[in-house]
């Protein structure tokens, strides 16, 4: 037995959670959040009991500071020895890691120089694991990247058009992204697919980021991200694929710069662009109900642009045995996995059963009828234990 840090570290916050493995048991988990205010957030939770506190958080190290303290008096653990290892989330692994890795001074490098590719994800990740190694110097790590799963992309799915020497000179092309929650999700969905001999898989994670991917085998074969978390369908607050004129066309008319334009498609389009009124479906949802245009719209888009990925990747897969829904939305939302499966039903011979569907939130459940042509089911996705599990075996702790 083991106990397993998993830390996802962003610019604002950093998430963790505690893990006796290999039983795969759930110790603590929490967050320290609103990194860099004066009033940041600490919360942690174990049996049964919760902890939060308003604290100063300047930086990421207070954060790892306050959880290892609140480890030790509450008494979750007896010694901070008791931690063997730290595995840590990683966006952007680029061309160069198709699997986790021990987190290394190589490995240190390489996420690095891939900060050209994002700047503030992979930067947040290095700071959250070096505050982690400052306090604990002597416990290992394991890096685990959300781009590895979808390393088996072929050519034909990640070049881009675009002149060939910026794949060969500045390695543009699809990376994707949630491939640690697909990579769980196709996993899990096997349980579905007994007795299935090359099982097709397309998973949809729909959170505030959203993401779609089409898997044969177990292995991914296309993915909706793409050279950053852009890419794809529309989320939350990003905008998903557009004509790239509208970068240049909207720079123009706005007079703002191509920096500025490109915060606005992450962070002011998608849902709450279209709405107008959140980036969050509680909202949106809200204000449809009460006849509000713009949210049926931005309802009605985004419902689009999941149908027409599960349709693309239908087609790319020769077909579908599994269409799994999973992450915020996809996993307590029935409004939506209703209206996607209707937009995709009478192509794809789906059928969803309503009252099954209805009411579920954040449970593993079929959700489509006996005779749909293929099966539909939610699975709650777990990004965490997938670091838990690379983290135990990489460092080949017992
Ligand atoms: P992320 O991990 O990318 O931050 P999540 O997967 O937690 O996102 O999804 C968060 C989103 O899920 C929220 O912004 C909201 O749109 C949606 N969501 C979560 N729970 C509900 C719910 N009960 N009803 C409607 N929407 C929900």
């Amino acid at each position: 037995m083991a106990k397993v840090m998993a830390v996802n570290a962003g610019s604002s916050s950093l998430k963790f959670k505690l893990y006796e493995m290999p039983a795969e048991q759930v110790i603590c988990s929490g967050i320290a959040d609103r990194i860099g205010h004066d009033d940041g957030i600490f919360e942690i939770r174990f049996n049964g009991n919760k902890i939060r506190k308003i604290v100063p958080m300047p930086n990421h190290a207070v954060g790892v500071q306050m959880l290892l303290e609140a480890l030790i008096s509450e008494k979750i653990i007896n010694n901070l020895d008791e931690i063997e290892g730290i595995g840590h989330r990683i966006v952007m692994g680029g061309k160069f890691y198709s699997h986790s890795v021990l987190f290394d001074k190589e490995a240190e490098n390489k996420i690095e120089d891939l900060c050209d590719l994002a700047p503030l994800h992979n930067k947040a990740h290095l700071v959250g694991y070096r505050a982690f190694k400052a306090v604990l110097p002597n416990v290992r790590s394991v890096a685990v990247f959300d781009t590895a799963y979808h390393q088996t992309m072929e050519p034909v799915d990640y070049i881009y058009p675009v002149p060939y020497e910026y794949y060969e000179q500045y390695d543009i092309r699809r990376y994707g992204a949630h491939g640690t929650s697909h990579q769980y999700l196709a996993q899990e969905g096997a349980k579905f697919l007994k007795g299935i001999e090359h099982p097709r898989i397309i998973s949809c994670h729909l959170g505030s980021g959203a993401s779609i991917t089409a898997i044969r085998d177990y292995k991914c074969v296309a993915t909706s991200m793409g050279l950053t978390p852009l890419g794809g369908i529309m989320m939350g607050t990003r905008c998903g694929d557009i004509d790239p004129s509208v970068m240049k066309f909207a720079c123009e008319k706005t007079g703002k710069s191509v920096d500025e334009m490109y915060q606005i498609f992450n962070k002011q389009s998608g849902l709450l662009g279209i709405s107008g009124i959140s980036n969050d479906t509680r909202d949106i949802l809200k204000a449809s109900d009460t006849g509000d245009k713009r949210a049926i719209l931005a309802n009605d888009l985004f419902v689009r642009r999941v149908a027409d990925f599960i349709g693309q990747y239908y087609v790319r897969l020769g077909g579908a045995d599994l269409i799994i829904f999973s992450a915020g939305i996809g996993e307590n939302v029935g409004f939506y996995r209703e209206k996607i499966c209707d937009a995709i039903g009478e192509a794809l011979g789906i059928k969803i059963d309503r009252v099954l569907n209805g009411p579920l939130r954040g449970v593993e459940a079929v959700i489509s009828t006996p005779d749909s042509k293929v099966k539909v089911v939610v699975i709650p996705t777990d990004e965490e234990v997938m670091i838990a599990r690379d983290t135990y075996s990489i460092l080949g702790l017992k």
